[in-house]
């Protein structure tokens, strides 16, 4: 019976002429749409050569939708927009820190045309890609000198190898911090042809652990913000003021890596730790952070700090390695050039007005959310919640941004269901389940997003109730 439904699939010429598979292959190069088709057919033959397909599994016009699913996906771009309905505001997987209207502008600009990127129009002559930069992080830190590699990961690299090859870095042990993935400072510091001199323990580094352990051979003292986790309890660790005395009474570079370049202090969201400013007064000789954490930009790794130092960096061959491009570039002055009046900043860059929405809007925004979905009679179960937001990135971990959701259910689709069915198509909307319901977290989205959420649902109910 299998070879009677084997000769009957159908060839990949005929699915190319049926009308809905032309219409979802517009625009798309023959070669890519044939693969798709191919693929489609291979899969059914694959089954009934195992018999694990019956004749519904191979009926034409079931094949015919299929393969309209798998070339319009094909037709897809990868990279592309999603909407992020957890309140994780840097999602990492998602992204991290969307930009400022300014910054968008300023990476169209830049890609679209030539640019200043290392020319001076005044002079006539070649500039620095470094220059773009500078000026204006050192206006809004206080730094003395700066420059922006590819992330933190790499300013940390760089600055290691420029102030510390061949020689030992002091660190605390309760300050040896992974970040996820391969960031992990003890084997960043290997790479960077550094050695790593671990004072202290887990929970206790005393300033003796560190003045004990400079030597000959010590080449900078290391602290790390512990970005992505508290050590609480029977803690102690030694400060940056402290640290200053002893790295300068040892005529020792101080390096501070921030994780997130907090430049706007927001205890208000419980997110505490110091400015880069005030990392600076403290007396780091070179702060290192992150563009896509809070400082709200592109990925990026701004190095801040002594002249002589962030010379050293820009001199050093891995600078040339790790160098941003002219879109980086345009979006991180962009970025920072909000920062010259704060009230601007917290107003025009997404990750702090995300942040800092109040209560009371939060939970309008969840109630206009709520009636877009309602209005529509999907026959949902549809709640407002109070919910707790997340700032994301391994940034903040013990800030808790509380706030409010709209919590759905369906009596007649399983939760898991629409949940899968949200994820699918041209336009993702990514959300979190919990205790059998969706959650849809208005603090990071926009106004058009709600509406495009909803009628997502809309579309989803209406598929599953064929
Ligand atoms: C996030 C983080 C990094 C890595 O930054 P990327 O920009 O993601 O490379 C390094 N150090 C600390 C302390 C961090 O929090």
């Amino acid at each position: 019976m299998n070879s009677e439904l084997l000769r009957k699939l159908p060839k990949i010429d005929e699915l190319l002429n049926e009308e809905k598979i032309m219409r979802a292959s517009e625009g798309l190069p023959r070669s890519q749409v044939k693969d798709a088709l191919r693929k489609v057919i291979d899969e059914k033959r694959k089954l009934l050569l195992n018999d694990h397909a019956d004749e519904e599994e191979v009926a034409y016009g079931r094949i015919v939708e299929e393969a309209v699913i798998a070339v319009t996906a094909c037709g897809r771009k990868s990279l592309r927009r999603v909407i992020n309905g957890t309140g994780v505001v840097l999602h990492t997987n998602l992204g991290r820190a969307r930009l400022s209207r300014a910054a968008i502008e300023a990476v169209c600009e830049a890609a679209g045309n030539y640019s200043t990127l290392e020319y001076d129009p005044a002079a006539g002559c070649r500039g620095s890609r470094h220059d773009h930069v500078e000026s204006v992080i050192t206006r809004i830190t206080g730094a003395e000198a700066a420059m922006v590699v590819n992330n933190n990961a790499a300013a940390t690299m760089l600055c290691l190898a420029a102030l510390g090859k061949g020689r030992e870095i002091i660190i605390s042990r309760g300050e040896l911090v992974e970040i996820g993935g391969s960031f992990r400072i003890p084997e960043i510091m290997e790479e960077s042809g550094a050695f790593l001199r671990e004072v202290g323990t887990t929970n206790k580094t005393k300033y003796s652990d560190y003045e004990e352990n400079i030597g000959e051979n010590t080449g900078a003292l290391l602290k790390v913000h512990t970005s992505n986790y508290k050590i609480i309890g029977f803690t102690e660790e030694v400060s940056l003021q402290e640290l200053k005395q002893l790295a300068q009474a040892h005529h020792l570079p101080l390096i501070y890596d921030m994780g997130s370049g907090l430049l706007i202090g927001l205890e208000e969201v419980g997110i505490s730790g110091p400015t880069v400013r005030e990392g600076l007064t403290a007396g780091a000789d070179v702060i290192l952070f992150s563009g896509d954490k809070l400082l709200g930009g592109p990925q990026g790794g701004v190095i801040a700090g002594k002249k002589t130092y962030i010379e050293k960096m820009k001199r050093h061959p891995l600078a040339r390695v790790l160098r941003v491009d002219k879109m980086t570039l345009a979006a991180m002055e962009a970025t920072f050039r909000a920062y010259y009046d704060e009230e601007r900043a917290m107003r025009e860059i997404p990750v702090l007005s995300m942040l800092t929405k109040s209560g009371g809007l939060l939970e309008q925004e969840a109630r206009e959310l709520k009636r877009k979905i309602e209005e529509k009679n999907l026959g949902f179960d549809l709640r407002v919640e109070p919910s707790v937001g997340k700032v994301g990135g391994g940034s903040a971990p013990a800030a808790v941004l509380e706030g409010y959701a709209v919590s759905l259910s369906h009596g007649k689709i399983p939760v898991q269901i629409i949940e899968a069915a949200l994820r699918e198509g041209e336009l993702p909307v990514i959300v979190r389940v919990s205790h059998d319901r969706i959650l849809i977290d208005p603090r990071t989205m926009t106004e058009r997003e709600q509406q495009e959420t909803a009628d997502k649902l809309e579309e989803i109910v209406k598929e599953k109730q064929r």
